[in-house]
């Protein structure tokens, strides 16, 4: 088996950004964007702030807000869900934790798919769970059915599936998503589809739920956030889709989580997810070249970079840059020596089993990459 965390560990993006707060590095770690966000969700935000009610909401969140979850997903990705169907978080992690705390029993084995975000193990495990944990391959970041079959056993509830992906921006081919969606109706596991990266693609890639192929209706969480959506990080918005039965447990784990989250801002994402669809193809646009800017800077500057086709990040790759250093030491000497701060991606294995890629953020300033650029450019 493979090894697991005795003890909840310090997460590696507050570790960085505490360590850029510290050093005044620029921060390409953590990922956040370095603009204010959309100004008329801001207002809206504002405005219900001073005249709607700040007593607590419905629990599932306010009906305002989970109408518009569900018309936004009827009308970006085909799905038919129905608002009793959406249960609004405090952020994304916030569903993870209520999906993992409302579907698992103690010993029931999740599956898991590395590299994984940090918050996952923790919280299967606190969960009384089981993690079992398959690879996805470097650098086009696939896995086999056959390999996954081998790590089912008699006790396997759950898959959680983050798609894109988190750190390495790569999007699940469809079919990929195809062979998932087989696998879990074979197994009969239901499917933790993490897709807060939803909107987030480039070079025209569309993003695809798990929910949409066959039989996964009713065995998917589909979780989204606000947070990623609209650029908005520190509002920790988020929401977890899925049908009746499955729903109607969530919502009670939800209830003795948080209960509900802040009004203003329910108001507030419910008007932003009606925006038209160049704002989300701008939006996209922004960040396509942010990316690109970064991927052609680095790229000049003689490192290898793994392209991305969603999120806001680009993985450099230590070892065909021809860099002697693990990815680590890697991120310790450029916070240092640089004053750039970036996430080793063998904190998103138990096992540390990738250490020669770095994920660098690019939702930020032109200035800000131009200047990253040439401190990185410097430090080789
Ligand atoms: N899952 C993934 C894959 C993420 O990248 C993030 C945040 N970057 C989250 C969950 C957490 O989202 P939230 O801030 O809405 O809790
Ligand atoms: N998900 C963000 C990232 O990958 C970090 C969120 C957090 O700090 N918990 O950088």
């Amino acid at each position: 088996g493979h090894p697991v965390y005795r003890d909840m560990p310090a997460t590696i993006f507050e570790k960085m950004s505490a360590r850029a707060r510290e050093t005044g590095a620029i921060n390409l770690g953590q990922g956040f964007p370095d603009a204010q966000g959309p100004d008329d969700i801001l207002r809206a935000a504002a405005e219900a702030l001073l005249h709607r009610s700040n007593q607590y909401p419905p629990s599932g969140g306010l009906p305002e807000l989970r109408q518009a979850v569900a018309a936004h997903y009827e009308r970006h990705q085909g799905l038919d869900l129905r608002a009793e169907e959406v249960i609004v978080t405090s952020g994304a992690t916030e569903a993870i934790a209520a999906s993992l705390f409302a579907l698992i029993q103690p010993g029931d084995e999740v599956l898991l798919l590395a590299p994984l975000y940090d918050a996952y193990l923790p919280l299967v495990e606190r969960a009384g769970g089981v993690a079992r944990i398959a690879r996805l391959t470097p650098p086009d970041w696939r896995i086999t059915r056959e390999a996954l079959d081998t790590m089912i056993g008699p006790r396997t509830r759950l898959l959680i599936l983050n798609n894109p992906l988190n750190p390495s921006g790569s999007v699940m081919a469809r079919e990929d998503l195809a062979m998932l969606a087989s696998f879990c109706l074979d197994h009969d596991l239901i499917a933790i589809c993490d897709e807060v990266w939803e909107h987030v693609t480039f070079d025209g890639v569309r993003h695809q739920p798990l929910m949409a192929f066959p039989g996964m209706r009713d065995r998917t969480v589909k979780i989204g956030s606000a947070g990623k959506i609209f650029s908005l990080t520190g509002w920790k918005l988020g929401w977890m889709c899925a049908a009746p039965p499955i729903a109607t447990l969530l919502g009670r784990a939800h209830q003795f989580l948080t209960f509900t989250s802040p009004p203003n801002l329910q108001w507030a994402v419910a008007e932003g997810l009606g925006k038209p669809d160049d704002w989300f193809t701008a939006m996209r646009a922004g960040y396509q070249a942010s990316r690109d800017r970064l991927v052609r800077g680095l790229g000049d500057a003689g490192y290898a970079v793994q392209q991305s086709a969603g999120t806001w990040f680009v993985t450099v790759d230590l070892a065909a840059s021809g860099m002697a250093l693990n990815d680590v030491d890697f991120c310790e000497r450029i916070i240092g020596e640089a004053g750039v701060a970036a996430i080793p991606i063998s904190a998103f294995y138990p096992d540390a089993a990738v250490t020669h890629l770095v994920r660098l953020c690019f939702s930020k300033s032109d200035a800000v990459i131009d200047e990253a650029v040439a401190r990185l450019g410097a430090f080789r």
